[in-house]
C-alpha cells in the first residue's frame, strides 16, 4: 500500500493549492475535509491525474500516513483548529506532528504547543504567505513551535517554499512556540504599512503633482527598477494603468473605504503591550479606520475648511524624485520598527529568532517580497546582533541621501493639506530615534507633581526623588 508523506486537512483554496504544489515536489498527500464530499470534488477535479490521496474519515487518513505522522491543518483560525486537534490527538502516537500552517493569532499557538508537548505530539505553527498564487507555486513559510519536528518537516517545507537569488528557500526555523505565526503577524503588520505608504505617494502625486493614472503608472514601473523593487509597487503600476470595460481607468471609481481582517491591528496591540514604538503600522491600521468613514468624511468635506495654498508650483521631476525618497525612507523606518517588535518578542517570550533568516523568508513568495529584504538580510549576516536596522551602515547611508526629500516631500504636503499619516509617523519616530535629549524629562516632571511618581536625575541613575512641587505640605 501506497503510504502518504503527508496529509493535510481543510480543502478551500489555500489547502487545496498546497497539496497540489506539495504532488508538484514528488510528495504524495493524503486530503481530508469536514465536509467529506469536497475530498472526492477535488481527487475527481483539480487532483485528478495526481498522486494526492483522499480520505473520508479521520481514521482513513492517519492509517495511510508514513511515521512520524505529519498532518496540516489549513482551516479557519479559531475553533475548528482546536476542534481538528481533540480529535486527532487520540488518533496519533508521540513523535507525531501537527502542524496548522492557518492564520492563527500566536498565543493560541503557544498554548497549543504546550498542551500537546504534554500529550507527546509535535505542534508546530507555520505562518503561510503569498495567498492562492503562493501556496499553489511557492509560499513564504514561517514554521515555529516543536523544533524535534523541524527535521522531519524540512524537506517538505523548503522544497515547496518560493526560492530566491541562487535558489534559497523563503522558509526556515523560525522559534519555539507561537514564533512562526508571530512573525507572519509582524509580516501582515508591514504589508498595511506598504500599503499605505504606497498610497500616499499615490496622493501626493494625483493631488498635488496634479498626474493622470497613465503618467502615475509608468512613474511606479520606473521605481520598480530602484531600490523600491517589490511586488506591491509592481501591481500598483498595473492597477493605475487598468482601464474598465467603458475604456476610463478603473481605480478613481472604487469606493476609498478600505476594509481589514485583523492582522494589522494585532500587530499594532502587540507593540502596544510589549511597548514597542511601531508608529508606522499603527498609522496604517489608523488610516484605514479613517478610510472606512466614508459618509462622515463626505459630510466633514463640506464644512471642514484646509490650507488656501492647494497647488504645487515647483519642479514636478524633482519632486517625484522627492516622492520616491520620501517612500524609501519611510519603509526603512517601517521595517526597522517591525524588526524592533520581533527583538521584543523574542525578549518577552525567550525566543532565539534568527532576524535574517526571517528577512529571506519575506523575500520570496509573499505580498511584501522585494529586493530590499535582500538588504536587510546583508545587514543581519553582517551583524546578527544588530540592535535596530537604523544602526546599520547601509540603512544609515540611505535614509541619510533621502532625508532631504522625505523632509521637502512632508512641508509641501503639510502646507498643501495631504493626510500623509506614515510619511510623517515614520519621520517623527526618525528625529526621536536620533535625538539624545527628548521632552520626556518634562512628563517625568508633571507626573511627580500630580502624582509623586518620582524621576531620577541625569546625574543619578537609579535613584528616584520626589519633589515638592508647590511647596504646600
Ligand atoms: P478558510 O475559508 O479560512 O477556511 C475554510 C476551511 O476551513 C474549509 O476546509 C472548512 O471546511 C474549514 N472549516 C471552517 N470552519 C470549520 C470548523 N468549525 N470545523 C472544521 N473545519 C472548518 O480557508 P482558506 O482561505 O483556504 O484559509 C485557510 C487558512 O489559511 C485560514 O486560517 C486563513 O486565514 C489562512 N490563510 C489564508 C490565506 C488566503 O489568501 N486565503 C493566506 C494565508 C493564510 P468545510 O469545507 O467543511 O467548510
Amino acid at each position: 500500500m501506497l503510504l502518504a508523506d503527508i496529509a493535510l486537512i481543510g480543502l478551500a483554496v489555500m489547502g487545496q493549492n498546497l497539496i497540489l504544489n506539495m504532488n508538484d515536489h514528488g510528495f504524495v498527500v493524503c486530503a481530508f475535509n469536514r465536509t467529506v464530499s469536497k475530498v472526492d470534488e477535488f481527487l475527481a477535479n483539480e487532483a485528478k491525474g495526481t498522486k494526492v490521496m483522499g480520505a473520508h474519515s479521520l481514521q482513513e487518513m492517519v492509517s495511510t500516513l508514513k511515521k512520524p505522522r505529519r498532518i496540516i491543518l489549513l482551516v479557519k483560525a479559531g475553533s475548528a483548529v482546536d476542534d481538528f486537534i481533540n480529535k486527532l490527538v487520540p488518533l496519533l502516537e508521540a513523535g507525531d506532528i501537527i502542524i496548522d500552517g492557518g492564520n492563527s493569532e500566536y498565543r493560541d499557538t503557544t498554548r497549543r504547543c504546550k498542551e500537546l508537548q504534554a500529550k507527546g505530539i509535535l505542534f508546530v505553527g507555520s505562518g503561510v504567505s503569498g495567498g492562492e498564487e503562493g501556496a499553489r507555486y511557492g509560499p513564504s513559510l514561517m514554521p515555529g513551535g516543536a523544533k524535534e519536528a523541524w527535521p522531519h518537516i524540512k524537506t517538505i517545507f523548503q522544497s515547496i517554499a518560493a526560492k530566491v537569488g541562487s535558489g534559497e528557500p523563503c522558509c526556515d526555523w523560525v522559534g519555539d512556540e507561537g514564533a512562526g505565526h508571530f512573525v507572519k503577524m509582524v509580516h501582515n503588520g508591514i504589508e498595511y504599512g506598504d500599503m499605505q505608504l504606497i498610497c500616499e505617494a499615490y496622493h501626493l502625486m494625483k493631488d498635488v503633482v496634479g498626474m493622470e493614472h497613465d503618467e502615475m503608472a509608468k512613474v511606479f514601473e520606473e521605481w520598480n527598477k530602484t531600490e523600491l523593487d517589490s511586488f506591491l509597487i509592481e501591481i500598483t503600476a498595473n492597477i493605475l494603468k487598468f482601464k474598465d470595460s467603458d475604456g476610463k481607468y478603473l481605480l478613481p471609481k472604487i469606493r476609498d473605504s478600505a476594509g481589514q481582517k485583523g492582522t494589522g491591528k494585532w500587530t499594532a496591540i502587540s507593540a502596544l503591550e510589549y511597548g514597542v514604538p511601531v508608529t508606522l503600522i499603527g498609522e496604517a491600521v489608523f488610516a484605514r479606520c479613517l478610510s472606512s468613514l466614508k459618509d462622515e468624511r463626505v459630510q466633514a468635506s463640506k464644512v471642514l475648511g484646509g490650507p488656501r495654498v492647494t497647488q504645487f508650483s515647483g519642479d514636478r521631476k524633482a519632486f517625484l524624485e522627492d516622492i520616491r525618497k520620501a517612500l524609501y525612507a519611510s519603509k526603512i523606518i517601517s521595517y526597522a520598527q517591525g524588526f524592533m517588535l520581533l527583538r521584543q518578542a523574542a525578549k518577552e517570550f525567550g525566543w532565539t529568532l534568527n532576524y535574517g533568516g526571517i528577512a529571506l523568508m519575506w523575500r520570496g513568495g509573499c505580498i511584501i517580497r522585494s529586493v530590499f529584504l535582500g538588504k536587510i538580510k546583508d545587514a543581519f549576516d553582517r551583524n546578527p546582533e544588530l540592535q535596530n536596522l537604523l544602526l546599520d551602515d547601509f540603512f544609515k547611508k540611505a535614509v541619510e541621501n533621502c532625508q532631504e526629500s522625505w523632509r521637502r516631500v512632508i512641508s509641501t504636503g503639510v502646507q498643501i493639506g495631504i493626510p500623509m499619516p506614515c510619511f510623517t509617523t515614520a519621520l517623527s519616530f526618525y528625529d526621536g530615534y536620533r535625538h539624545e535629549v527628548l521632552p520626556a524629562n518634562l512628563i517625568q516632571a508633571q507626573r511627580d507633581y500630580f502624582g509623586a511618581h518620582t524621576y531620577e536625575l541625569l546625574s543619578k541613575p537609579g535613584a528616584f526623588i520626589h519633589t515638592n512641587w508647590t511647596g504646600h505640605g
